[in-house]
């Protein structure tokens, strides 16, 4: 089976997807790349049922390579993400609070020092069709020195040089979303200045440990 290490990672992130409410229903997609290839979440498929046999394969441009089921209808915005980063994994979600800002504002603000882990301040890309070619260009022009969009009336995508750093982006820009939400329900929130976002973005870089058992 093409990519099986990608596919079993990619169900078990899905899963943890759910677990987190990052999405609702069959929203959402998720991918990973391996050289010219893409492991991709079958479109409209309940998470529940996902197995690593019913996961896709296509090519950098898109192409199926592998797979019964119909890949992801947010191809283009996978495949233009890969062709414009060094992205090794893509997320893309329905999360309630980031959804919320995107029929709101233009840009999620530096409300918490988190928000350095997505490069600073989140744009709003236009508003386009989901599974657009024209989505999928909207999205890659907000992200722009970025590694994660909020997708106008429509949902949030990240990614990240492994899945686990693209799905954990997508965490905080949800929660970082939910902060600023809460915020503005009591009043005006201050922000951080961008010198100080790119100061916790350098030393985020030497953050987090793994615990190993001996
Ligand atoms: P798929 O089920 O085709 O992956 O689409 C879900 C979605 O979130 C579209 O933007
Ligand atoms: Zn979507």
């Amino acid at each position: 089976m093409l990519l099986a290490r990608e596919r079993a990672e990619l169900v078990e992130f899905c899963h943890r997807m759910q677990a987190d409410d990052l999405t609702v229903g069959t929203s959402g997609n998720l991918s990973v790349r391996s050289g010219d290839h893409v492991a991709i979440t079958p479109s409209g498929t309940s998470y529940e049922s996902l197995t690593p046999e019913s996961i896709c394969v296509i090519t950098v441009s898109g192409e199926q390579v592998d797979g019964d089921l119909e890949p992801s209808s947010e191809v283009p915005m996978h495949t233009s993400v890969y062709q414009r980063t060094d992205a090794a994994a893509v997320v893309h979600t329905h999360p309630i609070y980031a959804s919320t800002l995107s029929a709101l504002v233009d840009e999620l603000p530096p409300v918490h020092y988190m928000i350095a882990l997505l490069g600073g301040p989140v744009r709003v890309a236009e508003y386009a069709t989901y599974g657009s070619d024209e989505l999928a260009a909207n999205s890659v022009a907000a992200m722009e020195g970025r590694y994660g969009v909020i997708l106008r009336n429509h949902g949030a995508t990240t990614y990240g040089e492994s899945l686990a750093k693209a799905y954990t982006r997508s965490v905080y820009l949800e929660w970082v979303s939910r902060m600023y939400y809460q915020a503005r329900l009591i009043g005006e929130p201050r922000l951080l200045p961008p010198d100080e976002i790119d100061r916790v973005g350098k030393k985020l870089q030497g953050y987090g440990q793994t615990v190993t058992s001996s």
